[in-house]
């Protein structure tokens, strides 16, 4: 096992411990499971014992104390659905637990090659009984259903037989807080049991949620080398098997295959369920493992990115592209989740983080699983419609600022519905998928509708004043600065979002005359409606500081008081938990990348001059209290020549989770996060581009590194970059000629070759 590819903490800190539950959750897309032990802590100890099914969610009622019109009523939660995780061994009358006797020692990882979560422990009872235990589970990535934990207990020092105790336990809630608005308040007893089994060799558990009344079924069996006496016991909200195992010295081996099964998926969760367990078990924990690893192994032979020069960073930047991958909702009922599926935060909420931070990766590493992304955003685009007439828009989608199925969730529309910048989010995710791979079916097929339909969403909210196409009334990514007009990003999507909706539809006029047609019959587009939008990106007002030289970030921003960020101390960081946001929007003072992220997506609206100068004017006053800016700054930095803040920005990204460097990742990893350590490496130190008709690489090698090397897919064929000190060498294998520009010089590569350029 090599260090780089093993993520390990052997410390038992109380105050790690539900750190460590999130860094060390197992999950496939589908389910993830949080690392809590099997055996269970000390009564006083907090845990968030949580497992989660992607898209699985109850629709809760809003409090609000002022209603107004069109304020969504409910919203979705993901749900902490029914706990397969418990196992425990008894020795004579004691339970192996490693806060009792003595924990000889105990080495704790998770295996990014093989994908499984292991927990090595040797362990003397009080009384003196020695064991030696290997854990491993895993939420396989070929079974998405499975959640399988398996046992390998050595009695070190005895020959008796030993009680193994697995249980299934339906008396789940969700975590609440009422201090942290970015975790879910009230609305923790949302699923109850309705029906359970235990029969012969299987125990089942089906559940309820309250009001929606969707079902999620867990269903369980065992296997075990040795001979034993099982029988199963139930109560409520309980099923136990237990296994009495005979005396013995052979290492006994036991496994418990745990399958879910959820009602948004499965017709009849129940039988399947059963079908599939099975089925699964009929396989060996070690053939199981196996699957996972060459899944893995085909992961990583493109994903990888290798770094030499730097363990710890190496390290990190391995588990957030795990993570990703681990994250990553595998149907078109599911997307990513702002925690993955490794803690509570935002509730299991899709937002603008996908589209931004996250599909770069997949679209350049993996466009099978980005097309699924993108694809549920199509799914939605009905609910969008009904949004926008909600708003009052005649046309167009507007896209929820936060959601599961569909429905717009976010209670607090300044920081939520206001942030229409997610419309021209989705549809840049659209048009990058489509320069990166050419894909023009996907285009015709799902792509242009979104385009066409989140574009008309500028014309109802905008206008045309003195010869300008103006965008009032909303809130850009800096969520410190709330309804605003003509927010700088706001306007630049808006821009390329109009763009490119006019281009898709004179290209599809000349490409399939009849699918454009049947397309604008569906949706009432008309030609006069693409030539508004021509009118409103050509005359889209792009905010400007003539005296500064910079983009202001909206029409007021720059007149006001900057935060007095001398006299507040960092325990008063992140502000949004310390001060009224009345008193955060009077201010100059940033959460997060505004001007700057759209200084990234979208270069061309602006000069290098501007862009420097803007960078240099808002990092001074961004706080960085998301933990979606640094990975933006760092991309920055790269660009501007500032490559010692690049890699200061790029540690952050790479550790915020393993450091815990917000304090939060008890709640769950940062995937937005995650996603911005790769476009870091690759659109930040690699400078890489993904233009009209060429892709882009501006390489500089950080200082501490001796060589950084990754790949990504561009139009089918597969680019291999190698950057070292003094040269770069880019190999390119393709079938079809793919334009290449590196360093600004352009070429045209017409079969595999090797390019190297000298530093
Ligand atoms: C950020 C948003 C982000 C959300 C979910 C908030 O703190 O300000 O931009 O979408 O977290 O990650």
């Amino acid at each position: 096992m090599k260090s780089e590819w093993i993520i390990s903490d052997n410390s038992l800190n109380v105050e790690d411990l539900l750190k460590n539950e999130s860094i060390f959750n197992v999950s496939n897309g589908y389910i993830g499971i949080r690392g809590n032990l099997e055996e269970g802590y000390p009564e006083n100890y907090a845990t968030i014992r949580g497992t989660y099914i992607n898209a699985f969610y109850e629709e809760v009622p809003i409090q609000y104390g002022e209603k107004a019109y069109a304020f969504p009523e409910n919203m979705q939660k993901i749900v902490n659905v029914t706990d397969a995780q418990n196992v425990n061994i008894i020795i004579n009358g004691e339970r192996f637990s490693l806060f009792e006797g003595t924990v000889k020692s105990l080495n704790r990882y998770l295996d990014m090659e093989a994908g499984c979560y292991v927990r090595e422990i040797w362990w003397v009872s009080p009384l003196g009984k020695e064991l030696k235990i290997k854990i491993t589970r895993l939420a396989s990535l070929k079974y998405l259903e499975l959640f399988a934990i398996n046992y390998e207990i050595e009695k070190v020092n005895f020959n008796e037989g030993i009680i193994i105790e697995s249980e299934i336990n339906g008396d789940v809630t969700n975590f609440t807080d009422e201090s942290d608005p970015r975790l879910g308040t009230g609305h923790g007893n949302i699923l109850s049991v309705k029906s359970m089994v235990a029969e012969k060799d299987i125990m089942q558990i089906v559940s309820e949620t309250e009001n929606s009344k969707k079902l999620v079924a867990v269903t369980t069996k065992h296997s075990c080398n040795v001979n034993y006496q099982a029988y199963l016991e139930k109560t409520d909200v309980k099923v136990k098997t237990i296994f009495k195992t005979e005396p013995g010295k052979e290492i006994i081996n036991f496994t418990k295959y745990n399958v879910y099964t959820d009602s948004r998926r499965y017709k009849s969760l129940v039988s399947q369920g059963i079908d599939i367990v099975e089925k699964i078990s009929r396989e060996s924990f070690e053939k199981i493992l196996d699957e996972q690893r060459d899944y893995l192994k085909e992961f990583w032979s493109l994903a990888d990115i290798n770094i030499e020069g730097d363990e710890k960073l190496q390290q990190g930047l391995r588990y957030n592209q795990f993570q990703l991958l681990q994250a990553v909702g595998k149907d078109a009922k599911s997307n990513i989740t702002a925690k993955g599926l490794s803690g509570e935060g935002y509730e299991g909420h899709y937002f603008w983080d996908t589209e931004i931070y996250i599909l770069p990766f997949f679209t350049l590493c993996y466009p099978e699983l980005a097309k699924g992304l993108l694809k549920y955003r199509y799914t939605i685009l009905d609910n969008a419609r009904q949004r926008a007439r909600e708003m009052g828009h005649k046309k167009g989608a507007a896209y929820p600022w936060r959601t599961i199925a569909g429905k717009e969730c976010s209670s607090y529309f300044p920081a939520g519905t206001a942030q229409y910048h997610i419309n021209g989010d989705i549809a840049y995710s659209y048009i990058q998928y489509y320069l990166a791979t050419g894909d023009i079916d996907f285009i015709k097929e799902f792509g242009a509708e979104v385009v066409f339909e989140t574009a008309r969403i500028w014309i109802e909210i905008g206008h045309f004043h003195k010869g300008q196409f103006k965008i009032d009334a909303v809130t850009g990514p800096d969520e410190y600065t709330a309804i605003v007009n003509n927010n700088y990003y706001t306007n630049v999507m808006a821009k390329y979002n109009l763009k490119w909706a006019s281009k898709l539809y004179y290209e599809l006029m000349e490409k399939d005359t009849e699918m454009l047609k049947a397309l604008c019959n569906k949706i009432s587009l008309t030609e006069e409606e693409i030539q508004q939008f021509v009118c409103a990106y050509k005359l889209m007002y792009l905010p400007y500081d003539e005296e500064l030289k910079i983009n202001a970030q909206d029409d007021t921003f720059l007149s006001k008081a900057v935060w007095d960020f001398e006299n507040t101390p960092k325990d008063k960081y992140p502000l949004l938990l310390n001060f009224h946001p009345l008193t955060i929007y009077r201010y100059q003072v940033l959460k997060q990348a505004d001007t700057v992220l759209a200084h990234f997506l979208v270069e061309d609206d602006s000069d290098f001059e501007t862009i420097k100068n803007s960078y240099d004017y808002y990092e001074k006053i961004t706080t960085h209290d998301s933990s979606l800016s640094c990975a933006a700054y760092s991309i920055m930095a790269s660009k501007i020549g500032y490559l010692e803040k690049a890699y200061e920005y790029f540690i952050e990204t790479a550790t915020l989770d393993l450091d815990n460097t917000h304090g939060n990742t008890k709640d769950g990893v940062h995937t937005a996060n995650m996603g911005g350590t790769w476009m870091a490496i690759v659109y930040g130190f690699a400078g890489l581009r993904i233009k009209e008709n060429y892709i882009s690489l501006t390489p500089k090698l950080p200082k501490n590194w001796r060589l950084l090397e990754f790949k990504f897919l561009y139009k089918g064929a597969c680019i291999q970059v190698n950057m070292e000190v003094h040269k770069t060498e880019i190999t390119i294998q393709c079938d079809c000629p793919i334009n290449l520009k590196v360093n600004n010089i352009l070429y045209e590569i017409i079969e595999s070759e090797k390019i190297e350029i000298v530093n």
